[in-house]
């Protein structure tokens, strides 16, 4: 059951162990699949278990009007050097305490040019989140350096099912946020970047 709720959910990586619906909150226990980490110590590979830090709620996507909350336990893995360090754990953005995916969710809602405070409003966070958050982005494709990836991201929004944003890798800067990923709206989209602007990018990471 739980493998196709997550497919559902669209976590990715995440294993989803349990679900419960406290007080219209969807909560859900996730943790990352125990793999082999190279340690940013001594670069051996290793695949042993330290412990696990205390559980967060980490915030995500809401569904419909409920909220919805990860409740994640990082793992620390040891290494035979004596290191010990956390998992990587790419989609969760651990200063801003919730989901990447959700963050992208949020950009898109700033890309509509709806206030900071509406924004917080509706997604019942406070209005310094939403403009921490906006400072993470440069609403400019023109801004794009030698680098950019694309990625797709499911944000429940609009009459698109997925949306896809677009990063500078190098300086982990959000461009732009697309509200879907066809290829012709891709395409009209870059081509309102100038000639010279694109000619400057050297590496174009796309897995969608
Ligand atoms: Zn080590």
């Amino acid at each position: 059951m739980y493998n196709d709720t997550q497919k559902l959910l669209e976590l990715k990586e995440l294993k989803v162990k349990n679900i419960k619906i406290i007080k219209g909150t969807r909560y859900i226990k996730v943790e990352m699949p125990r793999k082999p980490h190279i340690c940013p110590c001594c670069s051996q590979e290793t695949n042993m278990i330290h412990d696990y830090l205390p559980e967060r709620q980490i915030k995500d996507i809401p569904f419909g009007v409920s909220k919805t909350v990860l409740l994640y336990r990082a793992r620390r893995y040891h290494c035979k050097c004596g290191k010990n360090f956390v998992e990587n754990k790419e989609q969760i953005l651990s200063n801003y305490q919730m989901t990447q995916r959700y963050l992208f969710y949020i950009l898109e809602k700033l890309g509509k040019k709806v206030s900071f405070k509406d924004v917080a409003e509706e997604l019942k966070i406070s209005i310094t989140t939403v403009m921490r958050i906006f400072d993470l982005v440069k609403y400019s494709v023109n801004d794009i350096g030698e680098y950019i990836c694309i990625d797709e991201f499911k944000g429940n929004l609009g009459d698109y099912k997925y949306q896809a944003v677009m990063i500078d890798p190098q300086n982990s800067k959000v461009l732009n946020i697309f509200k879907n990923r066809f290829k012709v709206d891709l395409s009209k989209e870059f081509s309102t970047i100038s000639k010279e602007r694109r000619y400057k990018v050297k590496f174009f990471i796309c897995d969608m």
